[in-house]
């Protein structure tokens, strides 16, 4: 009985061993393929999956395209937002990857152009558009002839306008200040010797009559001769007979003369003795129109500069 009953045991310990035998040899012999990006450790017989699917990454996704996986080359993810730059004088809102835009470029403004500069916007500081020859800097100047104005910009060298006639107020241009000039010349001179001043017209707007009076220091000035000037040829001139301090020369036209040119040339004698310096040779002009309005001129007194 025993002997039976142990038998019954090791049958039965026999048994459980070679079940478990059994059930080992029918268990799979896995045959792992590795994880990709979308699939896990998975076995190819049975199927059985260790871990996770590793997931797709690196590349950079763009407003313009998702991301590229590094590993596998496939796109994922969505693409990100643009990214938005405000818009600028030059510049509409824009993305600053794909160049797409919103809107329209705000475009420049302010600042003032001139003859010589563009406007300069007040909000990027960029030069723009083009200069404006209607806004001249520094036009307040005049291209003169004996009978013509018109305006010049010094800044951009420009004439502005159309040549325009002068506008005479007692022989001064009210608008461009042109007016007729009686100069005397000035001289040097040794005392004792004789020297010659030259009475000139320039910029004459026509004069039919003149009358000049000449002012020098009879106590050391002698005025020894006088010669009509080239020009007012037509006039009848009358001269002081003395050739006094304070001798009047006198030109009377029959009608306005245009010409510019030498007047008179005096001719003084410088007295013995005279001190270094400077003496002043005067005069005093008085013109007409042929209707006997007075023209005004400038008047440049010359001077004897003893030596
Ligand atoms: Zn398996
Ligand atoms: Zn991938
Ligand atoms: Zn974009
Ligand atoms: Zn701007
Ligand atoms: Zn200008
Ligand atoms: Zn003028």
């Amino acid at each position: 009985m025993r002997k039976f009953l142990k038998l019954i045991l090791s049958f039965t310990i026999f048994s459980v061993i070679v079940f478990t035998a059994a059930s080992c040899s029918t268990k799979c012999n896995h045959v792992w393929k590795e994880a990709t990006c979308t699939s896990a450790k998975t076995c190819t017989v049975c199927n059985a999956v260790r871990g996770e699917a590793l997931g797709h990454s690196g590349g950079e996704a763009t407003c313009l395209a998702r991301a590229t996986c590094e590993r596998c080359g496939e796109e994922y993810g969505e693409k990100p937002d643009h990214i938005w730059v405000e818009a600028s004088c030059e510049m509409a809102k824009h993305c600053e990857v794909c160049l797409q835009e919103e809107g329209e470029a705000l475009g420049h403004t302010g600042g003032t152009a001139t003859c010589v500069d563009k406007a300069v916007c007040e909000r990027c500081q960029k030069e723009y558009g083009t200069v404006d020859f209607s806004n001249h800097l520094d036009r307040y100047q005049y291209v003169k002839t004996a009978t013509t104005h018109r305006e010049h910009c010094n800044c951009c060298g420009n004439d502005i306008g159309d040549e325009e006639p002068h506008s005479f107020v007692n022989g001064t241009c009210e608008v461009c200040g042109y007016t007729p000039t009686v100069a005397v010349s000035d001289a040097q001179a040794q005392a004792g010797e004789a020297v010659t001043l030259s009475v000139s017209l320039t910029d004459t707007v026509g004069i039919a009559g003149l009358q000049i009076t000449v002012r020098f220091d009879p106590s050391r000035f002698t005025l020894a001769s006088v010669e009509q000037g080239e020009i007012f040829e037509d006039f009848i001139f009358t001269a002081s007979s003395n050739l006094a301090n304070g001798s009047v020369f006198m030109w009377d036209g029959a009608a306005e003369s245009v010409e510019n040119g030498e007047l008179l040339s005096l001719t003084f004698n410088v007295g013995d003795g005279i001190s270094a310096g400077d003496y002043v040779v005067e005069i005093t002009v008085s013109a007409y129109d042929v209707e006997m309005n007075e023209i005004s001129l400038t008047i440049v007194n010359g001077k004897i500069t003893v030596a």
